[in-house]
């Protein structure tokens, strides 16, 4: 054996469970595809600008003086890391508008309480009902069976509009459910978006993987970056080896992988196609990064972190019938953050639900075509929340497609939260391959991390 542990895929979760590992002596091999970590949450540099691929906030803020254990205190705990590694920066206010009613919320949890008690007063008895229910719900039980969000809401609110409300940025930023949640993700979600809150560190995401990797290597990990794994190889139910796109072959005891379930199972030399239940994940979106040439954000008075837009008062978070679909979507200004000094760019993001199929079919004329067709879409969206926002203030931008996602992290059908059958408690029918990440189920940049770190302590630290 060449090493005690690979983790195969540098995300979020791949550097997290690394460090576990690294720090307690195991000789852990890291190996990531791309040049750079990061995976979902990475980082390009485009037309002389920093971009950041995914990064609008990360969730569960804590400040500084709070000490609960909270699950970014549990990270800091776990990783050996102090809360000013990060230099997080807390938003300033957010926003859930649908077509008959606003929200705004911000880090501060009574705010969004009195919200409620203003747009929706008849909902004040049933909001603490669920709130009750909220709290007293284990959502760290990696062997519960699943839940219906939806239908226990609904079982409680009973005005279906806040139901619709509650779920849009829920599912946002960590549904890979069509229409719904796991009730269990629906609790970490509300906590982490609700209860705790959105920030950002000033130099974006770069911080968080720069934080990560430094404390990977000083723990002794080994990163193999450009590195590719090509097939598991399997031998009467357990991973013999790997070998990568080099021809190389390599081994440990144990492997573990963040790369997605299904990918990880495809890569199975003893792969059956037509025998594996899991189900490909289908939930995609498109992103507009705009970069501006004078601060309308300032001159408009836009003081907006996020607004979780919705056209109709029905919240759609499926697969849509078309190619993208505008009626619904998130609307990010990372300069929106309570930072001791403005970003040196004004940036806008937009990102709308996208259907993985038609951008897959597409040949390279229809791509271009169709990416134009995104950079007029976003813009028609921001011009409707920005008053006196038009084209002629873009200095710059990009835009990226479901096939970007999948071209850059391998997920198939670009599907950003993986498949719906999750693996909670991370094992998979080869007995010493694991999933971390995306597809054991804890979702966003802190799910993932906090993911990494459970998966690497249930099945690597504490069965030894
Ligand atoms: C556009 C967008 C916006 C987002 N915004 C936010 C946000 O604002 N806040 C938030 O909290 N979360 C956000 N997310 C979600 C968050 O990025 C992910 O949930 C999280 O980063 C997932 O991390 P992971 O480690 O599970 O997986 P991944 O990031 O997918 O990591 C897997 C890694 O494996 C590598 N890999 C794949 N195949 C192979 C192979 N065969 N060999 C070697 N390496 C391989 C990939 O390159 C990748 O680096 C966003 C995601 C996207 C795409």
């Amino acid at each position: 054996m060449n090493y005690d542990a690979i983790i195969i895929g540098a995300g979020m979760s791949g550097l997290a469970a690394g460090i576990r590992l690294a720090y307690y002596g195991r000789k852990v091999c890291l190996i990531e595809k791309h040049f750079v970590t990061g995976g979902l949450n990475s980082y390009y540099r485009r037309g002389g600008y920093n971009l950041d691929v995914g990064l609008h906030a990360m969730t569960n803020y804590c400040t500084p003086q709070n000490k609960t254990l909270s699950p970014f205190r549990k990270i800091l705990r776990q990783l050996r890391l102090k809360h000013e590694d990060f230099a997080l920066r807390p938003q300033k206010v957010s926003k859930i508008c649908f077509k008959s009613a606003s929200l705004n919320f911000n880090n501060d949890f009574n705010y969004f309480k009195s919200q409620l008690h203003e747009v929706f007063p008849s909902q004040t008895d049933n909001f603490e009902k669920l709130l009750e229910r909220i709290n007293s719900h284990n959502e760290l039980d990696l062997n519960a069976a699943p839940l219906s969000a939806r239908l226990v809401i609904s079982s409680i609110i009973t005005d279906p509009l806040l139901t619709e409300m509650l779920l849009c940025p829920l599912s946002y930023y960590g549904s890979a459910c069509e229409n719904d949640m796991e009730f269990g993700q629906f609790v970490i979600m509300f906590k982490s978006i609700f209860y705790e809150g959105f920030s950002r560190p000033y130099e974006g995401v770069r911080k968080i993987i720069g934080v990560l990797e430094k404390k990977f290597k000083e723990c002794g990990g080994e990163l193999r970056l450009k590195t590719e794994v090509k097939s598991i190889n399997i031998e009467a139910d357990n991973a013999r080896s790997i070998t990568l796109a080099s021809g190389e072959e390599i081994s440990a005891p144990k492997i573990l992988s963040t790369i997605g379930l299904l990918e990880t199972l495809t890569l199975a030399s003893d792969h059956n196609r037509t025998a594996c239940a899991v189900t490909p994940g289908k939930l995609s979106f498109t992103e507009a990064i705009f970069i501006l040439k004078d601060d309308i954000i300032s001159r408009a008075g836009y003081d907006n972190t996020i607004i979780f837009y919705n056209d109709s008062d029905k919240f759609s978070y499926q697969r849509p019938a078309k190619i993208t679909n505008y009626k619904s979507g998130v609307i990010c200004c990372p300069n929106n953050f309570l930072y001791e000094k403005p970003l040196e760019d004004i940036i806008l993001r937009v990102t709308n639900m996208a259907n993985c199929d038609i951008w897959h079919s597409l040949d390279a004329a229809e791509y271009k075509k169709q990416k134009n067709e995104v950079l007029t879409g976003a813009i028609n969206v921001i011009k409707r929340f920005i008053p006196g926002f038009n084209e002629n203030l873009i200095k710059f931008h990009d835009i990226f497609t479901p096939e970007t996602v999948k071209r850059f992290t391998g997920h198939i059908n670009g599907a950003v939260y993986g498949t719906a059958d999750k693996s909670k408690n991370g094992t998979t029918r080869i007995r010493n391959l694991f999933i971390a990440g995306t597809d054991q189920g804890f979702l966003g940049i802190i799910g993932a991390i906090l993911s990494g770190i459970s998966i690497a302590n249930l099945h690597f630290l504490m069965n030894e």
